[in-house]
């Protein structure tokens, strides 16, 4: 017998947070860290959203609640979903979570037993692959194009259905690439969806970053398709768009009733009911008038960034940087600085073992935290399988336009010094240095 559980192998992580340690690390070694690692805004939850919840703590309404979450919140997110999705859409159908996140592991556990196929977007939101494994399922990443804006066609998602399908995760707009699906390209998929799969598989559409597309696009929900609110779990929540990653709010909305009963079931297993002060607070970020100016701006300000941040990339030898139309994030293709660093040779040489732990953009993403003070996410972060031989770097705007400024001018330094990377990963090779980034 040992000591966990064998489960616990299959289970990945989300290494934004991994790389909170290295980053600390380098900061106690004296270095200034530009942090553009993490998926979260750099703006604070709205006054008016936190003077609701300090209303409500003063008022005494710290107790348990209904576990599916209190009636006004998701009387609120049904309104708010019948708004902007065009759907018919009640409370019964609405469950309240701590964040965007746990729908997705509910939906694994309620959904899909070991054995059956899980299709998910690769690079996608790591959590999605680590909870596929997780339940025993079978992974079928579907790869995003990166010269069609990192989508996908109808035809690609009908090259992977089979009859053991029983969940497709769609993200749009997209964690890493900032790619937003067309409602042409919505209709497609969901036509594909409807001849191919039975009234039993399940859409997971996570809708986290809706409010924050770009250039005045509008975000579509494949909830919105002729026949497909019965098959779809919309998910989302108020971390991104309201600047409320921290306070762990999240909501989904459920085909039927009796499906939103089962994730009921889990929140009762798992945290019983979220804070009522935070729902309460959640009801008026979503109600009160102030909440879309506050969301412009702030949208209007990673516009702003990602356009600075898109051509200043663009401009570096050897990077491919994409315009992504919604989320906070730009994902550079640095394949061409992997070759000219000589990072590509150096990985072929490096055994086997650790092969499997690390990849080129890993690599690269060490070297520039661990000697040019800028923190990263790899290619790898975003789903490993079927990610060989894609090298790629995912940066949050989510920060100043100085700091990124400054990011990106030790990121240009980093990617023509050919002497430092050789002399890094001498060190990181080192059994000094059991511990270098670029290596697990
Ligand atoms: N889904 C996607 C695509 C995300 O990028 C994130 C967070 O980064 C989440 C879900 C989880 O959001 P939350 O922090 O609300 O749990």
């Amino acid at each position: 017998m040992t000591l966990l559980a064998a489960r616990m192998g299959a289970l990945g992580t989300e290494n934004a947070f991994r790389v909170g340690d290295d980053i600390a690390r380098c900061i106690a070694r004296g270095m200034d860290v530009v942090r553009l690692n993490i998926g979260e805004p750099d703006f604070d939850s709205a006054l008016h959203i936190n003077e609701a919840a300090i209303a409500q703590i003063r008022a005494g309404n710290s107790h348990y609640t209904d576990p599916q979450g209190i009636p006004a919140l998701r009387a609120a997110v049904a309104a708010h979903v019948t708004r902007t999705r065009g759907i018919v859409c009640d409370a019964s159908r609405v469950i309240i979570t701590t964040g965007g996140k746990p729908s997705i592991g509910f939906t694994m556990q309620a959904y899909v037993d070991p054995g059956d196929e899980v299709i998910y977007p690769s690079p996608g939101f790591p959590i999605y692959e680590s909870w596929v494994t997780y339940v025993g399922a079978t992974p079928v990443p579907l790869s995003l194009r990166e010269g069609s804006g990192f989508t996908f066609t109808a035809q690609d998602l009908a090259a992977r259905i089979t009859p053991r399908t029983k969940v497709i995760i769609l993200c749009s707009p997209s964690n890493p690439t900032g790619g937003v699906l067309t409602q042409d390209e919505i209709a497609g998929i969901a036509q594909v969806i409807r001849e191919r799969c039975g009234p039993d598989v399940r859409v997971y559409s996570d809708e986290i970053y809706e409010h924050i597309v770009f250039d005045g696009a509008v975000h579509h929900s494949i909830a919105a398709e002729p026949g497909m609110a019965e098959r779809t779990i919309i998910a989302s929540g108020h971390s991104k768009g309201f600047a409320m990653t921290g306070w762990r709010l999240g909501w989904a909305v459920l085909p039927t009733p009796e499906e939103a009963q089962i994730f009921k079931q889990l929140n009762i297993n798992s945290i019983s009911c979220v804070p009522p002060f935070i729902q309460e607070a959640g009801r008026v970020a979503l109600e009160s008038p102030e909440s879309g100016p506050t969301v412009e701006h702030m949208v209007s300000a990673f516009q702003g960034r990602r356009d600075w941040v898109v051509s200043a990339l663009n401009a570096i030898d050897g990077v491919q940087c994409q315009v992504p139309k919604g989320a906070f994030y730009v994902f550079p293709n640095v394949a061409g600085v992997c070759e000219r660093l000589g990072i590509l040779a150096d990985y072929g040489r490096v055994p086997a073992d650790a092969r499997a732990r690390t990849s080129p953009s890993r690599m690269l993403q060490g070297f520039l935290l661990e000697q040019y003070g800028v923190a990263t996410m790899d290619r790898n972060s975003f789903g490993r399988i079927g990610a060989d031989g894609e090298h790629f770097l995912r940066l949050s705007i989510a920060a100043s336009l100085e700091r990124l400024r400054e990011g990106v001018r030790r990121i240009q330094q980093a990617f023509d010094d050919r002497a430092g990377w050789a002399t890094y990963w001498k060190s990181a090779n080192s059994v000094s240095a059991p511990t270098a980034s670029a290596l697990r």
